[in-house]
């Protein structure tokens, strides 16, 4: 599949399987290419709701974007097609699906479990740091797992521009550094807060600046009014790196690569990014 991008796909070389979700503009599906056996997830979106929604230029970026990312902790997007109804895009199989269900599922992740995320992502972040893109919408939502329990962060490009969605669709602010929330300039730095935000969530089970109402989440964040809940037990090294990234000033944050170096990481985290 991989080494077959440039190919022309079309539907009757996939047999559809089984529905595996419903997004906000199409349905994925779990499908086999007929010739390889190669299983993918196939996501549809139907012309109509882009035409509704205006969205193909989204569209278009998110997957120029995803395509041109080819990292083991970056879903990949093997390639496109349309037919007269609907847009089709080829996408890696994220067999054990959101990240997001397996800590609703677990409460919080255990230490081990929680750094081999984080360096994962990290790694993820650091190689699309240097191909200029920055995800700016990583959320336990957007994390999904391989067979093996390795992680795949998912829809790419659509959060580039996903400033203006957030202010407009009320969606949740937990995940917001300062600097967005301010609307001011962002940078690289954005990606790094939210890997403290994640850090905290994976091992709490619950994000640091929850509060009731958004505008209280809103001064939770511009305070930084971060505390530790004496349960469950986590270390403090873990406390350490976590305190290190949400920071308000985004020069001061840990960088991508002395995240990789931490104590905690080095500890805790398997590098070949699966969990026992
Ligand atoms: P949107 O991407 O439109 O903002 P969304 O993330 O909720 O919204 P989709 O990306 O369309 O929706 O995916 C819908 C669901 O299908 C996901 O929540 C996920 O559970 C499942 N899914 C999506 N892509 C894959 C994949 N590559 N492998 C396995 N499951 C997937
Ligand atoms: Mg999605």
């Amino acid at each position: 599949m991989g080494e077959n991008s440039e190919r022309q796909w079309c539907i009757s070389d996939f047999e559809i399987g089984k529905p595996l979700g419903k997004g906000k503009f199409g349905r994925v599906y779990v499908a086999r290419e007929r010739e390889s056996k190669f299983v993918v997830a196939l996501k549809v979106i139907s012309k109509e709701q882009l035409e509704k929604y205006k969205i193909h230029h989204q569209l278009r970026r998110e997957m120029e974007i995803q395509f041109s990312l080819k990292h083991p902790n970056v879903l990949r997007l093997y390639g496109w097609f349309h037919d007269s109804e609907n847009v089709f895009l080829i996408l890696e199989y994220a067999h054990n699906g959101e990240l997001y269900k397996e800590l609703s599922r677990k409460g919080h992740f255990s230490e081990q479990q929680a750094a081999t995320y984080i360096l994962s992502l990290t790694k993820a972040l650091a190689y699309c740091h240097d191909k200029h893109v920055i995800h700016r919408d990583i959320k336990p939502e957007n994390l999904l797992l391989d067979h093996e329990g390795r992680l795949k962060i998912a829809d790419f490009g659509w959060s580039v521009q996903s400033r203006s969605k957030r202010h407009t669709m009320c969606g949740t602010l937990d995940y917001l550094a300062p600097e967005m929330v301010e609307n001011k300039a962002h940078d690289y730095a954005v990606d790094n807060w939210t890997l403290g935000i994640l850090c905290y969530e994976f091992l709490y089970g619950a994000p640091p600046f929850e509060a009731d109402s958004q505008v209280d989440t809103f001064k939770r964040i511009m305070k930084v009014d971060l505390s530790f809940p004496s349960t469950p037990y986590v270390s403090s090294e873990a406390k350490h790196l976590i305190s290190r990234l949400l920071v308000k000033d985004s020069s001061r944050r840990l960088s991508l690569q002395r995240i990789m170096e931490h104590p905690w990481i080095i500890k805790n985290a398997n590098p070949i990014g699966v969990c026992s």
